[in-house]
């Protein structure tokens, strides 16, 4: 089954990206704790919703472990997208 999305208009290139709706605020923002606190670098891919990890803050269009597209977003990157 596949969850409907969050549709974002990126304001920097004005595209047009569908983030998964598991990919929440909450877990963004949760996430951008845990690098300042931490030595992780956490990111998500907005395809699948998948956490993925040594993620740079400002990292776009990384290849997801989990399925493959080059959908995974920096924390705060994703922050930025979604606050
Ligand atoms: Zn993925």
């Amino acid at each position: 089954m596949r969850i409907a999305g969050r549709r974002i208009t990126l304001e920097t290139t004005g595209t047009i990206v569908v983030v998964h709706a598991t990919v929440t605020l909450d877990r963004v923002v949760e996430a951008c704790e845990r690098r300042s606190t931490s030595l992780e670098d956490p990111g998500f891919c907005i395809d699948c919703g998948q956490e993925a990890s040594q993620v740079e803050p400002d990292a776009r269009e990384y290849r997801c472990e989990s399925c493959g597209m080059y959908r995974v977003y920096g924390a705060e990157e994703l922050l930025i997208m979604l606050a």
